[in-house]
Order: C-alpha cells, then sequence, then structure tokens
C-alpha cells in the first residue's frame, strides 16, 4: 500500500515547469495530520527546496511514477483550508506558458500578488477606544464627569469621547486624539483607571464608495443602435470591435452594457492601458455601480492587492467587487463567474506585457479567457489595430461602429505644418512655429486651454561638443545620455544611470552644444514666449510621486492651468472641456522608426491626442509639425479616415509577410561576452533553419546594442498563420535548450516573444 501521494507543485521559478513532492497519508509524523489538510488542487503548500522552504501551489496529482534514483520530498504544510487558486485560472496559466513560451512558475509570479506567495500578508489594524460595561450608562457618565475636579484635560477627553462616540462607544483611536487635541499620555493614563478600554480589529485597505448612485445616462440614438448591434452580434461571435471616433460616448456604451451583465448576476472585467485609469473614469463609473466597483492597477501596493484578489474570490460576500476596472494584470484575479470583458483602448501596445515572462498580449489573453468562462468580449476604440480589424471585417468577430462625436460635436481640424520651410524661412521661436504660436495667442486669450505634445522627456535627447563633436554616452548601454536641465543631471532613459551634466567637453574643453528637444525644453521655451500663462508638465518625471499624475489632471481640469506639456500621458483618455488646440511638436520621430507598425502607432498617437482638441462646443483644432509633411499618414489623419490607412497598412502586411498573414517570434539573445553572444546567436540561427528554412531572419543588431553591459542580438522566425504553431513552438523550445547547452555559448539568455509588437 502506497503510504503517500505524488503531487506536482508550482513554484514561483523561472527553471522548471513544475516540481514533485509527496504528500504523506498515514501515519504523517512528525507532521500533524492538521497541517496537511487535504491537498486540493490550488492550495497553497510549504515545501522544502534545498536548504529553504518555499511557498508553492498545489497543480495536479502526479501521474506515473518517478525513477528510482529520484529523492522526492515531502510537503511540510498546507496552507490554505479552501484553494486560493481556481481551475480556471490554472488554465489560464497553462495557455499563457504554452502560448507565450514561459514555465508556470514565472506565470505564478506575475499572477499572484507576492504577499499571497510569501504568506506574508498582515491585515491592517485600527485601534480603538471604548467602554467599560460600567461606564456605558448615563448617569455613570455624568458621575465620572463631575468626578474629574481639576483634571481638565481627563475631563475634555472624556467628553469628546461620548461626542464622537453617539451611542455607538467606540470611537477610533486616532480620531479621539486628533479631535480633543489631548496628548496620548493623558488617553493612557485613563485606560491605566479601566475608564477607556483599547480595542484592535483588522480593517480594510481598499477605499470604498460610499456617495451616491445613480441610473446611467439614457443612450442616444447612435449609442442605441450601436448597443443593440453589439447585442446582435453576440448572439453568434464572443467578441465585438466597437469603432466609435473619439468622443462618440462608447464609455456610456460599455456602462449600460455592464450593468446587463450584472443583472444576470455575472462579473465583469474592464480592462484600460494603465495610463488612462484616472479618477476621471472612475468617478463614472463609481456613479452608477458605487461599491460594486473595485479598481486594480500596479500603484496599488501589495497588501491592497492581496485584499482586491480576495474579494473578487468572493470572500467577503456578493454584493461587492462586481465590476473590476483595471490594468492589464487584472486578468489574473481569481474570477467566479465572468460575464463580460471590456477592453478599451484595445489598440494599446501598453497590453503586451514586454519585461518579464510571461510576455502575454492582455487582449488576446481576454479573448482566451472569455472561451472558457463563457463570457463576451467587447473590444473599443477609435482606431482599430490592424489585426482586430482584419478579424472583424473578415467575420472572425463582429463589427459595431460610432461615426459621430456625441451631440454632433465635430472631430477637429487637422493642419500641418512644414518645418523644413518654417526652419528655411526662419519662422520659428525656438521649436515653435509661427502659425502655432498665432493659434495659441488666440486660443488663450480667449480663455482656452492647450495642450502640446512631445513624446520625449528632459531637456534635450544628446549632448554634443562643438570642437570634437564627442557625444556623453552610458558607460553600461549604447545609448547617448540625455540631459536634464532641472538637475543639472545627464540621465540614461535605458538603465538609469544618471551623471552631474559636464560643463564642458571633458576632452577637449569644448562646449556642448544641445540636440533634439523633450518636454522639458519646451517647458522653458514656453516660459518665454507665454510668460503669463500656467503651464504644467506632464510626463514620467514629473509623476514620479504618488498622486502627481492625478493632481496634474485636477488642476488642469479645473482651469488653474492654460497649457498642459506632456508625452503621451496627455494622450490617453482624458476629457478637458476647455481645450480647444492641441499641438504635437515634432511628429517625426514617431514615423521614422523602422518598425513594421510605426505608420499604424502613429497614426493612432496623432489621432488619440487629436482627440483630446474640442469636447465640448466649439470644433477643436489640431496643429502637427514635421519635416516629413507629405507622409500619407497626413493625408489619412486630416480626413480621419481609419479605412484608408487600414487597408494601405493590410496589403504592406500581407506583401511583406507580417501579421495577422503570419506569426512572429522574436528571441532575443543577451550576454556579457560578445564572443559567447556571437556563438550562441550562429548556434541558434542554424538550428532554427534546419527545422524552418527561410523562415529564419538573418542576425538582427537592435537599435540598442549594450543594455546595463548585456550585448543584444536577435533573430526572427516567420511563421504561416495557418501552420501548427503548437507543433513548432515545441521544435523552438527543443533548439533553445540545445544552444544553452553548448559550451561555446554557455551563460547566453535566449528570451522568445511571442507576436511581438
Ligand atoms: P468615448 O468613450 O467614445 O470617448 P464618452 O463616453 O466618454 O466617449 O463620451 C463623451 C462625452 O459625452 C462624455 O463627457 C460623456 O459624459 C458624454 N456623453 C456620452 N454619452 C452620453 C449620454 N448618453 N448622455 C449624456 N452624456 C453623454
Ligand atoms: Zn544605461
Amino acid at each position: 500500500m502506497k503510504d503517500y501521494n505524488l503531487v506536482d507543485i508550482i513554484l514561483p521559478l523561472a527553471i522548471a515547469d513544475v516540481y514533485t513532492y509527496r504528500i504523506p497519508l498515514a501515519n504523517p509524523s512528525p507532521l500533524t495530520s492538521a497541517a496537511l489538510g487535504t491537498a486540493d488542487i490550488g492550495k497553497r503548500v510549504l515545501v522544502p527546496l534545498g536548504k529553504k522552504s518555499i511557498i508553492g501551489i498545489i497543480y495536479r496529482p502526479h501521474e506515473g511514477t518517478l525513477p528510482k534514483h529520484v529523492k522526492v520530498r515531502d510537503v511540510v504544510q498546507i496552507i490554505d483550508q479552501t484553494p486560493i487558486v481556481t481551475a480556471q485560472q490554472l488554465h489560464l496559466w497553462e495557455w499563457l506558458s504554452q502560448y507565450y513560451m514561459c514555465t508556470m512558475g514565472e506565470v505564478l509570479a506575475a499572477a499572484l500578488p507576492s504577499e499571497i506567495i510569501d504568506d506574508n500578508y498582515a491585515a491592517a489594524i485600527c485601534q480603538y477606544i471604548s467602554l467599560p460595561p460600567t461606564l456605558l450608562d448615563h448617569h455613570a457618565q455624568e458621575a465620572l464627569l463631575s468626578s474629574f475636579g481639576r483634571a481638565k484635560k481627563q475631563e475634555q477627553l472624556f467628553r469628546t469621547f461620548l461626542d464622537l462616540a453617539q451611542g455607538q462607544w467606540q470611537v477610533e483611536r486616532r480620531v479621539l486624539l486628533e479631535s480633543s487635541g489631548v496628548s496620548g499620555a493623558i488617553l493612557r493614563l485613563l485606560i491605566d483607571k479601566g475608564i477607556f478600554l483599547e480595542e484592535e480589529h483588522p480593517i480594510s485597505r481598499l477605499r470604498r464608495y460610499s456617495g451616491a448612485i445613480g441610473s446611467p445616462h439614457p443612450l442616444d440614438t447612435q449609442q442605441q443602435n450601436a448597443a443593440n448591434a453589439i447585442r446582435q452580434a453576440w448572439q453568434d461571435k464572443n467578441v465585438v470591435l466597437l469603432h466609435g471616433v473619439t468622443s462618440s460616448g462608447k464609455t456610456e456604451v460599455y456602462i449600460h452594457l455592464i450593468e446587463e451583465a450584472l443583472q444576470k448576476g455575472k462579473q465583469v472585467l474592464y480592462l484600460v492601458p494603465e495610463i488612462a485609469l484616472t479618477t476621471q473614469l472612475t468617478e463614472r463609473l463609481q456613479a452608477v455601480f458605487g461599491s460594486q466597483l473595485v479598481v486594480y492597477h500596479s500603484r496599488f501596493s501589495n497588501a491592497e492587492r492581496v485584499e482586491i484578489y480576495n474579494e473578487v474570490r468572493g470572500e467577503r460576500g456578493d454584493e461587492k467587487s462586481k465590476v473590476i476596472l483595471g490594468a492589464r494584470s487584472a486578468i489574473f484575479l481569481p474570477f467566479r463567474d465572468l460575464g463580460l470583458i471590456i477592453v478599451d483602448e484595445e489598440h494599446e501596445p501598453s497590453y503586451k506585457q514586454q519585461d518579464p515572462a510571461p510576455r502575454y498580449h492582455a487582449r488576446s489573453t481576454a479573448i482566451m479567457m472569455a472561451g472558457w468562462y463563457g463570457a463576451k468580449v467587447l473590444l473599443g476604440t477609435a482606431t482599430p489595430s490592424v489585426e482586430s480589424y482584419h478579424n472583424a471585417t473578415s467575420g472572425k468577430y463582429g463589427l459595431v461602429e460610432m461615426k459621430e462625436r456625441f451631440q454632433g460635436l465635430q472631430l477637429p481640424r487637422i493642419t500641418i505644418v512644414d518645418l523644413q520651410r518654417q526652419y528655411h524661412r526662419k519662422e520659428m521661436y525656438g521649436h515653435f512655429s509661427d502659425p502655432l504660436v498665432l493659434r495659441m495667442r488666440e486660443e488663450l486669450s480667449k480663455g482656452k486651454q492647450v495642450i502640446l505634445f512631445q513624446n520625449r522627456r528632459g531637456y534635450a535627447p544628446f549632448l554634443q561638443c562643438s570642437d570634437c563633436g564627442s557625444v556623453p554616452k552610458c558607460p553600461n548601454c549604447d545609448v547617448s545620455l540625455t540631459l536634464h536641465k532641472a538637475h543639472h543631471a545627464l540621465v540614461c532613459h535605458s538603465c538609469g544611470h544618471s551623471i552631474v551634466a559636464p560643463q564642458r567637453c571633458p576632452s577637449c574643453q569644448g562646449e556642448y552644444r544641445t540636440h533634439g528637444f523633450g518636454t522639458e525644453r519646451l517647458e522653458e521655451e514656453i516660459s518665454a514666449l507665454f510668460p503669463h500663462a500656467h503651464v504644467a508638465r506632464m510626463d514620467l518625471d514629473s509623476t514620479r510621486r504618488k498622486d502627481s499624475h492625478q493632481r496634474i489632471i485636477d488642476s488642469f481640469s479645473a482651469h488653474k492651468v492654460d497649457i498642459l506639456i506632456g508625452t503621451q500621458m496627455v494622450t490617453k483618455g482624458l476629457h478637458f472641456d476647455d481645450v480647444s488646440l492641441v499641438a504635437v511638436l515634432q511628429a517625426d520621430m514617431l514615423l521614422n522608426k523602422p518598425d513594421f507598425r510605426s505608420c499604424e502607432h502613429a497614426f493612432h498617437m496623432l489621432e488619440q491626442v487629436s482627440g483630446r482638441a474640442g469636447r465640448k462646443g466649439d470644433k477643436g483644432e489640431v496643429i502637427i509639425q514635421t519635416f516629413d509633411p507629405k507622409n500619407p499618414v497626413f493625408d489619412y489623419l486630416k480626413k480621419h479616415d481609419y479605412l484608408s490607412l487600414y487597408e494601405q497598412q493590410i496589403a504592406e502586411r500581407q506583401l511583406f509577410h507580417f501579421p495577422p498573414f503570419y506569426r512572429l517570434i522574436i528571441f532575443t539573445l543577451k550576454h556579457r561576452d560578445e564572443q559567447r553572444l556571437n556563438a550562441a546567436v550562429t548556434l541558434l540561427r542554424e538550428r532554427l533553419e534546419q527545422t524552418f528554412g527561410p523562415r529564419v531572419s538573418g542576425i538582427i543588431t537592435p537599435s540598442v546594442a549594450r543594455v546595463h553591459n548585456m550585448h543584444i542580438l536577435q533573430l526572427r522566425l516567420t511563421i504561416e498563420a495557418t501552420a501548427n504553431i503548437h507543433r513548432a513552438k515545441s521544435l523552438v523550445r527543443e533548439h533553445m535548450a540545445y544552444v544553452v547547452q553548448q559550451s561555446a555559448a554557455k551563460g547566453t539568455i535566449i528570451t522568445p516573444d511571442i507576436d511581438p509588437l
């Protein structure tokens, strides 16, 4: 008879998928049977690993027997009474690890808040002051009050307590001290005398909405038609793409569909790009869904994430946590009864996780999940990704359109300014062309607001010595250092390395000249051009503190700021009623990337930033400055003509073997030692070529070929969309494993990126 069961356990490690352990059945000494509990799938266990212990998740009973020489160790403890990971979550993890080619452990580490896996979550504690039973009576209280005599402070403290307690006989310690203005020492005195009792209770860290809730706005005709068409399309398709111009009222349509899902008792996952998770959106949803709404994003502390995780699991009753508004990582929450997933701004590249593994796309993942939960998916955007639009027009997804802005508001007028000509004629103030300055003057004098977009932070992307031509570079990366003037610093935007900005070139004492410009430079130029305007800057540097992003948005909303300068942070989902003019200072950086998606991405970004103009009342205006005014992307933009952009892009994709007709895998190889790296990449290329022939690219040197002292090279594998991708991936796995075992390539890190962006 067997006296143990073998189980496979997922540990938060990148090495193997599963680790097998024994769960003793009978006579489990020295363990108590209570410590072992029942070994259900999805519970946490403590297991020995080397000389340490580590927490993992029970994945499945181990199938088959293990080779004789393998010594399987015993599980130390089963931590949970009930599973904390659901069967559907495990299914998701399996899919992610197979599709994106990483280990289950890497998925686990991304999927669970680290305090769950370290088991060091502690509830927040709140201290309360209460009364002993003898003092609950009014007469006893009066008697006590008159006995204080000259101990005025004590009397004051007790009176404040009675005021605050309002018959509940319990007041938060902190509140009592603050309201009474009496010291903690006096409070201690009364506690020691037995007049007050001290109590501690665990409290939720989650701020619950307790304001008023109301019905959603009634939909206008266009919105009603869209909502009906979506419901209709869901009859026989799981996924619907809602293509609606900016400000057409998509969010309001979502709200109505969410309400319907809730009425059926379902949960709803509402995904937005991290940066679009503003209080503007949260407040709009809270006004309808009240405390049923939970928000989840990376700025929450680990402890807060644990509490949200438990709420979504339904630990504390069913009423709450029905609508989960979150950034991409919210797909990992333990949903019970998911009925609808909304992916807003579905075209956003930030839905793809870059590092570390799993390098998943939240949109693709959401669509897979919906299948397992029997849920419906709504993808919404003003500028669909080429992939989604292709799926919609080929009939795989439903397609619903909203072509008008809400209340017939007009889409902004777009003007292209030729920078070459402006510079030639000397009609520039710094980086501002004459027409732009003129229009800014006009709009500001009318009391309107302006947004300036430049997708680069800092003052200048590089310095160059005007004598010897040298450029300060990062010692660890192949990157020029960006000047941050306010901090007198040169900073590497790749690894963060920072040095004091030198006054002169250290080798020849020549003077430095700045090249290019970032948001910080614009801010300086603006103050010179418009000395009376209130200016704010929104970029990574100005939003490092916890609430600073929100504070900038609030002050711009309240019109305390006239001009908002920003990187792509200003392009996402914000509504400002008084913005009549939006300017893109230099579009060229968006257009000149060596990437098959650069035209699509430039269109997305320019159309999104344009959407911030003229959201109320008058028609807005967008001015785009560029050295390449003939670029076809501007023709599409001027007419807000997504369809032509799409047709041009999809033709190119087919011609040059890109998605959605082909799947891509990019292999990134890294090593400190260039020789080893070269050996590894050559070897991998040879192996892949044996299997995939001409589908393997030549060796690619990325635009930044060294980061953190690691040299980087890449290969690209292009596979027909119709091919058996599972088979291809398992061959790829074998080749990668082979290469890292060869001594010439030793120590090379190979990371595959599936469906790279
Ligand atoms: P989108 O999500 O397409 O950008 P929104 O849903 O945010 O558009 O709508 C744009 C603006 O119009 C918002 O300020 C919103 O409050 C308002 N709005 C949209 N639909 C309605 C409606 N049915 N009733 C009242 N206001 C609406
Ligand atoms: Zn660096």
